[in-house]
């Protein structure tokens, strides 16, 4: 079982937090991604996972085995751990044959099941028809494939990687994205997915886990991340996202300066506390103004600041009262000119409430 339970787990730098209490499970043969913005801490949580560094409080355990505490850590090479960098480190003067090979030798895997056991790697990554090549006769997104055969062949329990893609251009890593899956299913490893690419991480993984300032801010699925985030960085992280801060003034409604914004669904807050209330900007319902005022619930005039045509929609900055303005999208043929007067509905059901 490679389940991975990681407790309380903290790593300072100077003075500074790196991981900050985080507490994750990873569940055996599952795909986690860890994804935050820059300097939230994942890196270090995939070094402390590969044994790379001590945890000052914490704990890392997979199964019943603890890796890493701080009174001491299980060394990387006795950990049942395959790691890729977004560097390919493939060695330059060996075959793709001998790279992937290589680490059955120092295993002392017996010569006949060494290229049996790479041929059928090789075959996995769709690399088996450029063995005898050199790296330098690979492109990056070959060469990222021996990486993978490299760190698959050894047969780890675990694979950690580290924005594997982030060398290649946009549209090999948006196909390499789908052959990573396709690898887990094949293999039903268990793996953990460090990457600051949203995309990336709602293709690859099974559930998203938020990091922000060495904490975990949500962990769920791709849906539940997208659809219920529950908190305000969650909700800005993922996807484009209007957020209107102000004060709770029932269990589901913000008051957001003059504006008060109703959700369908209520919030465990005090009333009187501060909160902020999201709505995408494809749930944002624009319309021409035809001289009477807004009516109903979530009914809002606004004035086009901005149009942007981007082919398959048209985006929006608002200006709604209070000095506020919203994004929104619509079909590209919809036309309001910058300067006229909308009407805006925020329907209730797409409008959520979260904590600051
Ligand atoms: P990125 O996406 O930019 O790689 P990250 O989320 O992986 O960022 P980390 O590399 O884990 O972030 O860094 C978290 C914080 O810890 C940052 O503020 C970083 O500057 C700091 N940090 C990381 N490693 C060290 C180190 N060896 N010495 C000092 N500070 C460090």
């Amino acid at each position: 079982m490679a389940q991975i339970a990681i407790s309380n787990l903290k790593k300072h730098y100077a003075g500074v937090y790196a991981v900050d209490g985080v507490e994750l499970t990873v569940q055996n043969g599952e795909v986690l991604a860890l994804l935050g913005p820059s300097g939230c801490g994942k890196t270090t949580t995939l070094s402390l996972l590969a044994g790379f560094a001590k945890p000052d409080e914490g704990e890392i355990r997979v199964g019943e085995r603890v890796l890493s505490s701080p009174s001491g850590i299980v060394p990387p090479e006795d950990r049942h751990m395959s790691l890729i960098f977004q560097s390919y480190a493939v060695w330059p003067h060996m075959t793709v044959f001998e790279n992937v090979a290589y680490g059955l030798g120092v295993r002392k895997v017996a010569r006949s099941e060494v290229a049996e056991r790479v041929e059928r790697v090789l075959d996995s990554v769709h690399m088996k028809h450029l063995a005898q090549r050199y790296p330098s006769e690979l492109s990056g997104g070959q060469q990222q494939r021996v990486a993978l055969a490299r760190a698959l062949v050894v047969e780890p329990d675990i694979l950690l990687l580290d924005e594997p893609l982030s060398n290649l251009d946009a549209n090999l890593r948006e196909q390499m994205r789908f052959e990573i899956r396709r690898l887990h299913d094949t293999t039903g490893i268990t793996m953990v997915y460090v990457t600051h690419d949203q995309a990336e991480a709602m293709v690859t993984a099974d559930r998203i886990a938020i990091m922000n300032l060495g904490k975990v801010e949500q962990v769920g699925t791709p849906h539940e991340i997208y659809e219920l985030p529950q908190t305000a960085f969650s909700a800005s992280f993922i996807g484009r996202m209007n957020v209107l801060a102000g004060t709770l003034v029932d269990e589901c409604a913000v008051q957001c300066g003059p504006v008060t914004v109703r959700a369908a669904s209520s919030v465990e807050l005090v009333r009187g506390s501060k909160a902020v209330v999201c709505i995408r900007p494809q749930h944002v319902v624009v319309g021409s103004a035809n001289g009477s005022g807004p009516s109903g619930t979530n009914a809002l005039s606004g004035t086009i600041a901005r149009q942007t045509y981007l082919g398959e929609i048209r985006d929006y900055l608002i200006e709604i009262p209070g000095g506020l303005q919203l994004r929104a999208v619509t079909d590209p043929g919809v036309v309001h000119e910058v300067g006229s007067e909308v009407t805006l509905n925020l329907p209730v059901e797409r409008c959520r409430i979260v904590e600051v």
